[in-house]
């Protein structure tokens, strides 16, 4: 590895014309070559996942302590906080050996009083470097100890080498550190690292940004947070709110969005696609067969869709809405807006139900209109497939839905002008890239690129939207259809078991049907609880419901055994369905009124709402019935109460997102989430939409990023976010 000279070779003043790359170079040297850390250190801080200067700088103070007011110990007030400063009059330390710890006391004096320190567990760096005599200031909450006297249990506290009043009186950095390593030292390489090193930190984010949103510049925030000057707010400090963490955050999120937004435009750029005219002869007569009104959201998201579809770059637009919000019309209505101009609409969903339910719901429409279409999945006969295939490269089927079979084949469909994804977080980028690709034919390489449409189910909050999606367009079905009820929820307990039970059978006596459902659990888990399922499921089948039938499906069934049940009760020939997989995210099983969700507390919000979307969906209302086994965890039931009072999609996901975390509330394996050093999508969102605004702002100004300050912002983007974002040749 080729790395900068060590810092003693640079002078000290700023290079005169110092190159953004050798700048961000300079900033990847390991922290061994900074002043004072020795090999031992060094190894330790980067066990820590602190390895170079820039990872050193990056790493900010999870506290401040206000030390600006140093108080007489004659003032230590029980139970409110303190600093102050006096001399060690007698210091102990005994030794536990049951539990193999130093425990150490200690009383400190100053002119006006004197105050007992204890620490129960004292490292031994402490033990051997606290002395009798020193001057040492403390910090802590005063406490009641046995004899009457005052005492500090466990108090920062650093030894002062002279009475230097001026450095006393300071705002105090907290930072997260090695177990053994002295929070004085880590604060000393920190700003021994400003020192040597924020002239390389790259400022390529044009002042006037920053200026433009009161921020302060990249290195002056860093500095600023690191060791922050006397008149600082404390509070803001410690709520991360302060201008310095925002323009921390802001320079994160200014490059985020700058490398999505080239993302999307080197995507589109040179890619032809189909204009697809306004003419819609068609789409009027399926309106006059809508057996109701489209949602104004319905009409407004079909609206920026046929607006893409008009314009001569390849549409790619995600449609996020809640459980039920009825993405299905408007991706219906988008394909006749195609189909009527001679091209084809392909829909890919992911599993053969919910490919079947698409293609059931809409043939009759497609009938009716005199449309030619097909359902494609694997278990299509041989010779049935080889016809549907001929027929969509010919162009004479207009609507086919299928599943992944769709691109397994070698399948040509040159007149393909719209392509849609239902559950698109099912399937892969490839996969997606491969429906898209169908229009290329051998001889015909630069065949147009088909719209693509992509449907989600799991609504994300817009913050996070914006970065996951961020090379894409997104448009929020935010509405519901009229008459629909929420489904009522309820929390109940173990002990409420037979209640629940009864609740499921008055459902049924009235012709519905329920499910009861076992969470997802860990491949370890999954054996026992298929046996519990099974037994459970048994055990109704003759007992409780024995009149209504029972089905089962589980994680060890094949997809094939497991459709085979689903069809089952989609027919009604079952009424109780009970299940150790998640059922089918988009399943409509509109006589299924009822839910019974065990273990509840083992999901997810999100997931919660979800599941409990596959209820109520037809003309009577649903209910769900959440099984909370931890009822003593308060924190668990405070989540489950919310489920009964919140029905917004978006609403509950926010709130996941903010108990979980962005990482497990995506499932971290596919989540793609950037790490970001301070950012935060959920307290940051107003920041993140001024960091988009900026960047794309800036690629208006300068498309090419040929201006000498846009050489400047790609080198860092491609250093940040380059291998991340699959940012190419860029600049
Ligand atoms: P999702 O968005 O979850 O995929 P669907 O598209 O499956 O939802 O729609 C759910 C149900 O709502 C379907 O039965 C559909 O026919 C119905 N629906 C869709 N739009 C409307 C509307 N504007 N008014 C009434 N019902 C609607
Ligand atoms: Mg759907």
């Amino acid at each position: 590895m080729a790395h900068p000279p060590p810092p003693g070779n640079f002078s000290n003043e700023i290079p005169q014309n110092l190159r953004v790359g050798d700048g961000l170079r300079a900033l990847q040297t390991p922290i061994r070559f900074l002043k004072g850390v020795g090999p031992k250190r060094a190894a330790q801080l980067e066990a820590f996942g602190l390895a170079t200067v820039e990872d050193l700088l990056y790493h900010l103070p999870f506290r401040y302590e206000d030390r600006r007011e140093i108080s007489k110990l004659r003032d230590a007030r029980m139970g409110s906080e303190g600093t102050f400063v006096g001399q060690l009059t007698a210091v102990q330390s005994k030794y536990n050996p049951r539990r193999r710890t130093q425990m150490m006391t200690a009383s400190l004096r100053d002119e006006t009083g004197s105050i007992g320190l204890l620490w129960y567990r004292a490292p031994s760096y402490m033990t051997k470097s606290v002395t009798k005599g020193q001057t040492l200031l403390v910090h802590g909450k005063v406490e009641q100890a046995p004899a009457l006297q005052k005492r500090i249990v466990h108090p920062e506290f650093e030894i002062l080498q002279s009475d230097d009043d001026l450095k006393l009186k300071r705002i105090v950095p907290y930072y997260i550190r090695p177990g053994g390593l002295p929070l004085s030292v880590i604060r000393k390489w920190i700003l021994a690292a400003l020192a040597d090193y924020a002239r390389y930190i790259p400022e390529c984010v044009p002042e006037r940004i920053f200026e433009r949103h009161g921020l302060l510049n990249l290195a002056a925030a860093l500095a600023w947070l690191h060791d922050p000057p006397i008149d600082a707010d404390v509070l803001s400090l410690n709520r991360l709110s302060s201008t310095a963490h925002r323009a921390v955050i802001f320079d994160e999120l200014f490059y985020l969005q700058l490398g999505l937004a080239l993302r999307k435009k080197q995507r589109t750029e040179h890619a032809s696609t189909t204009v697809i005219r306004k003419n819609q002869e068609l789409v009027s007569r399926m309106r006059g067969l809508l057996p109701f009104k489209l949602t104004g959201a319905q009409e407004r998201v079909l609206r920026e869709i046929n607006q893409d579809m008009q314009s001569e770059r390849p549409m790619q637009r995600l449609v996020q809405g809640d459980v039920g919000c009825g993405k299905t019309m408007v991706a219906w209505l988008a394909s006749l807006a195609v189909i009527e101009q001679k091209y084809q609409a392909l829909w890919m969903a992911p599993t053969e139900l919910l490919a079947e339910q698409h293609f059931r719901g809409l043939k009759p429409f497609a009938d009716a209109l005199k449309l030619k279409s097909a359902l494609l999945t694997s278990t299509t006969a041989q010779k049935e497939k080889a016809r549907i295939l001929e027929q969509i490269e010919c162009g004479d089927l207009q609507f086919v839905v299928g599943t992944h079979a769709l691109i397994q084949e070698t399948v040509h469909a040159p007149r393909l002008a719209l392509g849609v994804i239902d559950e698109q977080h099912r399937f892969g980028v490839l996969q997606r890239l491969s429906l898209q690709r169908l229009t290329h034919t051998n001889s015909h390489s630069a065949a147009p690129e088909p719209h693509m449409l992509l449907m989600s189910a799991t609504p994300i909050p817009r913050s996070l939207a914006m970065v996951l999606y961020g090379d894409m367009d997104v448009s929020f079905i935010d509405e519901m259809p009229p008459c629909r009820n929420p489904v009522e929820t309820k929390v109940y307990g173990e002990q409420d078991r037979r209640s629940v039970y009864e609740s499921i059978i008055a459902e049924l006596r009235r012709g519905h049907q329920g499910f009861i459902v076992y969470p997802l659990v860990e491949a370890s888990e999954q054996l026992q609880q298929v046996r519990d399922a099974t037994q459970m499921a048994e055990k109704m089948r003759h007992g409780v419901f024995k009149e209504f039938g029972v089905g089962l499906v589980h994680g060890r069934m094949t997809a094939q055994e497991r459709d085979d049940v689903m069809r089952s009760f989609r027919d009604g020939k079952i009424g109780v369905l009970v299940s150790t997989t998640v059922i089918e995210v988009g399943i409509d099983i509109p006589n299924a009124t009822i839910m019974v969700i065990e273990h509840a507390d083992r999901f997810g919000l999100s997931q919660l709402h979800q599941l409990r979307g596959r209820v109520g969906r037809g003309s009577a209302p649903g209910r769900c019935l959440l099984i909370n086994r931890s009822q003593n965890n308060a924190l668990a039931a405070e989540r489950l109460r919310a489920m009964e009072r919140e029905h917004n999609g978006f609403k509950i996901a926010e709130a996941d997102l903010a108990l979980r975390g962005p990482g497990e509330f995506l499932g971290t394996r596919q989540s793609g989430m950037p790490d970001f050093r301070l950012a935060n999508l959920l307290r940051d969102s107003e920041l993140l939409m001024t960091a988009r605004k900026e960047a794309i702002d800036w690629l208006v100004k300068d498309p090419e990023l040929r201006s000498a300050q846009s050489s400047g912002l790609v080198e860092v983007l491609k250093h940040r976010w380059g291998t991340r974002l699959q940012l190419g040749a860029v600049g």
